[in-house]
């Protein structure tokens, strides 16, 4: 606890700019964010003042950064397992507890427990040799998609083999660099979902209207609230099989469930245990953002309401131009914010790389086409310096 504001402390592993909008919410419940951050400069360490500084790898800096605290969070899935057990035999709250984490940390681990509990997921196997995906493809069929088992993110990790000479070459590289590996038929989806919840220890759990999410190159673009034209009973669908799977699991705090959805159904792609970039629009477009429920949910605190604010949000990514824009971010924002009074920008306070997540943009209204379209332009904009739609301020 904090002895002069009465509030508790949440540290949150990892400083960047989920660790930053936790603690913007942070800051609405009287807290300051304490996050362990790996150098002063990343997005959570340039805004809270309760930096400690350190690897997530190191045990002796995961304990500096836990001491005194409430609850202990997550910004991303990279914590060694040991470490994190040996966190709660020094009586630290970890949320979520490592058994839970792991099946964040490993998509083997995940697929397969997954599917013991009767979850929908695509075939897959794990990879010990090239043998095994060419065994795997003459059953499923070409091309099929190679994972790394753990540390990918953002499609880093994700391969399409399209035929044997694929799998060949791709394979022997990987194993050869030591990756764990596991393979998995393509699927044929129409469309990518989120279905995003909170869960706390007390059991309660508060889920978000299914989200789309759009996802380009394997990085999410944009994310439209709700998910347009998605069945009723398909959405209800998916947000049951989002608790079923936070209560199996055992997860404390945010849970992320990324769908695929097929001709014939929905089925798991992906689990993210933290605040996620397919609920940034509930910063705007709900009663309570995610970044504010995963701290309610990791201090035990009562869940607020998920209900939206408008009949449509959209949140577009700002992503780094490729080439680097001819001017500067500052001069980029302002020609946004002066364009479109109605957005909400949210800028991480990162350098700026080609295809690196440095911010993005919410957008709520009652047209999705309208609002999509408006938030594409924005982000684009603060991504290039340039209007796709070739508007200009001084006709
Ligand atoms: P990461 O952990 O890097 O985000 P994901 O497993 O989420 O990787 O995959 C990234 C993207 O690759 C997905 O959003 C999806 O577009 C595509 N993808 C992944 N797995 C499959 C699959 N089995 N079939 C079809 N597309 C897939």
């Amino acid at each position: 606890m904090d002895e002069r504001t009465g509030l508790p402390v949440v540290t949150m592993i990892g400083g960047g700019q989920l660790a930053r909008m936790t603690h913007q919410a942070a800051v609405a419940l009287g807290q300051s964010l304490r996050v362990l951050a790996t150098g002063p400069d990343e997005p959570a360490a340039l805004v809270t003042p309760d930096v400690v500084l350190g690897e997530h790898t190191d045990l002796e800096a995961l304990r500096r950064a836990a001491a005194g605290a409430e609850a202990l969070t997550f910004d991303h899935e990279h914590v060694p397992g040991e470490h994190l057990r040996a966190l709660v035999a020094d009586g630290v709250a970890v949320h979520p507890g490592p058994d839970a984490l792991l099946h964040a940390q490993d998509k083997l681990v995940m697929r397969t427990r997954l599917r013991e509990l009767g979850e929908p997921v695509p075939p897959f196997a794990p990879v010990a040799e090239v043998a095994d995906v060419t065994a795997f493809a003459a059953e499923h069929g070409w091309p099929v998609v190679l994972k790394a088992v753990r540390g990918g993110y953002d499609g880093r990790g994700v391969w399409v083999l399209d035929g044997a000479d694929a799998a060949q070459a791709t394979v022997t590289e990987l194993l050869a660099a030591g990756t764990p590996l596991m393979v998995e038929q393509k699927v044929a989806l129409r469309r990518e979902l989120a279905a995003v919840l909170a869960r706390s220890p007390f059991g309660q759990a508060a889920v978000w209207p299914v989200v789309e999410t759009v996802q380009e190159q394997g990085i999410c673009t944009e994310v439209l609230a709700p998910a347009p034209g998605l069945d009723p009973a398909r959405a209800e669908e998916a947000e049951e099989l989002a608790l079923r799977i936070a209560h199996a699991l055992g997860v404390v705090g945010l849970l992320a469930v990324e769908l695929f959805e097929t001709e014939e159904g929905l089925v798991v792609n992906e689990l993210a245990m933290r605040p996620h970039n397919s609920a940034h629009w509930t910063i705007e477009g709900s009663v309570t953002s995610q970044f504010e429920q995963h701290l309610r949910a990791v201090l035990d605190y009562p869940l607020g309401a998920t209900a939206t604010t408008a009949p449509v949000t959209v949140m577009a990514n700002v992503l780094g131009g490729d080439p680097a824009p001819g001017t500067g971010v500052d001069e980029r924002l302002h020609h946004t914010l002066a364009r479109f009074p109605e957005a909400r920008v949210h800028l991480y306070g990162k350098a700026e790389r080609p295809g690196r997540k440095v911010g993005h943009v919410t957008l709520r209204g009652d047209d999705l086409d309208a609002v999509r379209t408006r938030a594409r332009l924005a982000a684009d904009h603060l991504s290039t310096g340039v209007w796709s739609d070739g508007w200009t301020a001084h006709p």
